[in-house]
């Protein structure tokens, strides 16, 4: 068994706080383990819950449509949440919550070693990294202990605000122009 497959059967049995009490299913991270982006969301939702994948139903659709008009596909990133669990009513996840999940999430990090973190939505950005307000930061890049984050909205937004449906497309495509130059960087300093 990967390691990966080794965290995804852990999750699915995973019984460390209340919200396995809650859930129809866990959720781990779903994509390709060799990915240069890890997209993160705060936690599962309904949908999610039921089929026991991250991002499906219209969000899902959403965000596959945004990574499609830039040329990328979910085979090509690797999707995850803070919590692998749907909270009751979709309530933001409690701290307790979150600190029992992190070591799945640590693992996944360090398997993946993504060379940019994209955080979608105001909870997983306060979760990530203490920010609060993804409408005022979305589209910039943050450094933090020499891992590189991506803001954007979460594709659930859109369901309900339409216009956010191009404004995650647009930061898609800087996401993708920002990981090409980043590897640019990177190839000029090895041949340096
Ligand atoms: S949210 Fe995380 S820690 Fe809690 S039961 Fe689910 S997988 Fe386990």
């Amino acid at each position: 068994m990967s390691e990966i497959d080794s965290i995804r059967s852990q999750v699915i049995s995973c019984i460390k706080c209340s919200l396995s009490k809650t859930r129809t299913n866990a959720v781990p991270g779903k994509g390709n383990f060799k990915a240069e982006i890890l997209f993160i969301g705060e936690a599962p939702g309904r949908n999610e819950d039921l089929k026991g994948e991250p991002f499906v139903g219209s969000a899902g659709n959403i965000l596959s449509e945004a990574l499609a008009s830039s040329g990328l596909s979910r085979d090509d990133v690797y999707i995850t949440n803070v919590v692998k669990c749907r909270p009751p009513n979709n309530r933001i996840p409690l701290q307790e919550e979150k600190e029992s999940c992190q070591p799945y999430l640590s693992k996944e990090l360090e398997i993946i070693k993504p060379k940019i973190i994209c955080i979608m939505g105001n909870t997983a950005y306060g979760s990530l990294l203490g920010g609060d307000s993804i409408i005022k930061n979305r589209g910039k890049i943050v450094e933090k202990d020499g891992q590189r984050y991506f803001l954007t909205v979460h594709p659930a937004a859109a369901i309900y605000n339409p216009e956010l449906k191009s404004v995650l497309k647009s930061d898609m495509k800087s996401l993708v122009e920002t990981l090409d130059r980043l590897k640019k960087d990177e190839n000029l300093v090895k041949t340096q």
